[in-house]
């Protein structure tokens, strides 16, 4: 139940060791923390809202840039090491920390800019949006600004190495190499595999095996963004080889943009995030140069923090149209 979910959600951010690993991204880090110093005329003498404050590593950020006044919310106990932090570093007069769930705050005023760092796996993992959307509309000020304020997904086609060597290092421990007493076991490599496939996988893919150049699933204006339009996200695509290729997937990568201009991007051409991409296996299919897979990806919530991942793909020679689901959770 929706309750229980969000208990184990929050238990997840409480330790410190999951707040290092995100401040250690430095490509996350180091972008929020120009996008936050190199303009003082959104932050300084500004009153901020930093939901999901973690650390406190966002707000400190805004203290550090002269913000007049910084609300920090978190509902994980990381809260009360947040607000150790902030006063060891003397910000204990600028910035607020409140335990709780943002949407549960009664902020004492209205806010110039609302900070959040909320982006998930295929950027809509965790499904942290809708809090940050739900500030934004009951405590941002009209004309404030959201930090940051657009966010665009992409796809391409991939073919990644690894799709291949766990099937055949599956086949090889099921079938090949191991004599499994005298039995017959292809059928849990057949199982493992089928599996494999009916997830999204995290990892980076090489810039390499990209084969094809993007193309957009959603672009998302994070001043006026619903969480109703959130809910189900659907986009076509035409994505056309370069080369002769044996394509085994999807890759979705993502950007965020701020004001001012600094990007995070997760692209496979750039260096690792700790979002690194998420890959849709595909059964293989052999492209040539200018072969084009065209489809349509269809995003939705699933039990509140999970992905449901719908794909339907074809050749653009081809008649039928093929179906794939994957599932994006704590599984992958
Ligand atoms: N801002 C920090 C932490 C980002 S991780 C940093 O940039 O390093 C996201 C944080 O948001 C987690 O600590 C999580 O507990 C918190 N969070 C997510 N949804 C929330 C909600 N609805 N209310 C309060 N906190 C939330």
């Amino acid at each position: 139940n929706e309750k229980s979910i969000d208990d184990e959600y929050f238990d997840s951010y409480a330790d410190t060791e999951v707040h290092r690993t995100m401040i250690e991204d430095h490509v996350r880090t180091d972008a929020y923390h120009k996008a936050i110093m190199q303009d003082p005329s959104f932050i300084k003498d500004k009153v901020i809202c930093d939901v999901g404050c973690g650390s406190g590593i966002l707000s400190m950020f805004c203290a550090q840039a002269g913000a007049k006044k910084v609300y920090a919310i978190d509902a994980s106990k990381i809260a009360t090491q947040a607000k150790k932090v902030i006063e060891s570093n003397g910000f204990e007069n600028i910035i607020t920390v409140f335990e709780g769930r943002a949407e549960d705050i009664e902020l004492p005023e209205k806010v110039d800019v609302v900070v959040s760092e909320w982006m998930g796996y295929m950027l809509l993992y965790e499904t942290m949006l809708p809090s940050v959307l739900h500030v934004r509309d009951k405590w941002l000020k009209p004309g404030g600004h959201m930090f940051p304020e657009r966010a665009t997904l992409h796809i391409a086609l991939g073919e990644a190495s690894w799709i291949t060597q766990y099937e055949e290092s599956t086949y090889d421990f099921w079938v090949a190499l191991h004599p499994m007493y005298g039995l017959e076991m292809t059928a849990l490599a057949d199982h493992a595999v089928a599996r494999y496939l009916e997830y999204a996988h995290v990892f980076m893919l090489p810039q390499k095996d990209v084969l094809s150049l993007p193309s957009t699933v959603c672009d998302l204006d994070l001043n006026k963004i619903t969480t109703k339009e959130l809910e189900v996200i659907s986009s076509s695509f035409s994505l056309s080889s370069m080369g002769s290729r044996n394509l085994n997937c999807i890759v979705c990568w993502f950007d965020v943009t701020f004001p001012g201009g600094v990007k995070i991007s997760t692209s496979p051409d750039l260096e690792d995030t700790h979002w690194q991409n998420t890959v849709l296996p595909l059964p293989d299919m052999k492209v040539v140069q200018d072969s084009t897979v065209v489809g349509v990806l269809t995003i939705s919530q699933h039990n509140k923090r999970s992905l449901d991942i719908k794909l339907q793909y074809k050749l653009s020679t081809s008649e039928n149209m093929l179906h794939r689901r994957y599932r994006l959770d704590e599984n992958c």
